[in-house]
């Protein structure tokens, strides 16, 4: 039975946080059948309905008992996308969120995840002087003011040792283009887009504006990010606070690029390759040609499309703070999209976010197909033909 008493307090509280149209909700169920956690079997599936979900947010929370469920929501933005009445459930989501850790009540695998990022400036525990040893002996110029692009390298891949390799790859390609760049370093601090999700408002507006002040005083007029995250973030939260800059994701830069002729692939990469689009650079921010496009200017590539994909692409699990939860193998979403690649026969699954490949290659390992499936962000795909 669905609770009945209302908490007026939490209730304002959350459409403060964000949460303004939880009550445009009509509770037809239609968001519950898209979200990907009907795909998957286990507890958390048993218990998640993110309709059941935007009723507790209208009540104001009453009734609410487990955490776990509602930190449980990968914000792919799915179930949103068909809402008869348009309902932001990404929005109310992290605004009830936002209602239990500032209460103090974050859970508890998600604590050091935000203390990290008090301490440090990145989620990854990562000291802040090392945030440029990603760059190993590669000669990647300090941003000045006459550069015209800032590259915005991920926390993630300044830190995690395999998502480095990303990073090094964008900056090969955008050398081999000739365009002007560089970066900030050890100043700069996480974009915040996974912080806000997760519910911590106060430490992602610490995040942007420290950010927002750096790039400002630095003279950065444009903005090229290796991950749809901080592509969405720059692009969508930062404005509102001064941070107006011209933002693109390295795939667009690079298509542009190739289609201008400032960029070729020389060197072949004869291999049948399927591309899964990210849900911060697909879904929620509309790009889902310009990967593509750089896929086709490589000599021996053939692209598959997976079934589920642009607009209707299944999510990696990865968003929302998903990347740091436990999910028991067999219930990742992550699985499904590896036995779709391999049912499609392909060689290669890329994409084009430092979380999809961290959790795709992590689901393909639990499936054992590593053998047979190679996982490889798209820059590094584009950079073995250069
Ligand atoms: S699809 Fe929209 S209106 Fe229907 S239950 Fe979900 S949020 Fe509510
Ligand atoms: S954002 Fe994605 S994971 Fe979260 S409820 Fe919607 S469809 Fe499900």
């Amino acid at each position: 039975m669905e609770p009945r008493i209302i908490s007026l307090e939490m209730r304002d509280y959350i459409a403060e946080m964000g949460a303004e149209t939880v009550n445009w909700c009509m509770q037809c169920g239609l968001c519950t059948n898209l979200c990907p956690w009907r795909l998957v079997p286990g507890e958390t599936s048993a218990k998640f309905n993110i309709r059941h979900m935007q009723r507790l947010g209208q009540l104001g929370m009453e009734g609410f008992e487990e955490e776990e469920i509602l930190f449980a929501c990968s914000t792919c933005g799915m179930c949103q996308s068909n809402c008869p009445r348009g309902v932001k459930i990404v929005d109310n989501v992290r605004a009830m969120r936002a209602g239990i850790v500032g209460a103090g009540m974050a859970p508890a695998h998600l604590r050091p995840i935000l203390g990290s990022t008090h301490a440090n400036g990145n989620p990854w525990a990562g000291p802040r002087q090392k945030r440029t040893e990603w760059q190993g002996k590669m000669e990647v110029p300090n941003f000045t003011p006459d550069m015209e692009y800032f590259l915005f390298v991920c926390c993630h891949s300044c830190y995690d040792p395999r998502s480095t390799r990303i990073a090094r790859s964008i900056v090969r390609l955008l050398q081999q283009a000739g365009v002007s760049f560089g970066v900030i370093g050890i100043e700069e601090s996480c974009c915040g887009e996974t912080i806000h999700k997760m519910g911590d408002e106060e430490l992602f507006q610490k995040l942007a504006h420290s950010n927002i002040r750096l790039f400002n005083e630095r003279g950065v007029r444009k903005i090229v990010t290796t991950s749809p995250h901080c592509l969405w973030t720059f692009k969508n939260e930062y404005p509102q606070w001064g941070g107006e800059w011209e933002v693109s994701h390295y795939t667009q830069l690079l298509s542009r690029l190739v289609k201008e002729g400032r960029l070729s692939f020389p060197g072949e990469f004869a291999r049948k390759i399927a591309f899964h689009d990210p849900c911060y650079l697909g879904r929620q921010s509309g790009i889902f040609e310009d990967p593509r496009d750089l896929l086709g200017s490589v000599a021996g590539v053939e692209s598959l499309e997976l079934g589920r994909s642009g607009p209707l692409s299944l999510c990696c699990a990865g968003g929302g703070g998903r990347i740091w939860g436990e999910v028991p193998m067999g219930e990742r979403f992550g699985e499904l999209r590896i036995t779709d690649a391999v049912e499609l026969g392909a060689q290669v699954l890329t994409t084009a976010c430092p979380y999809c490949v961290n959790m795709l290659t992590d689901a393909c390992t639990s499936l054992g197909k590593q053998e047979s499936l190679e996982i490889l962000e798209l820059s590094e795909v584009l950079a073995k033909a250069l």
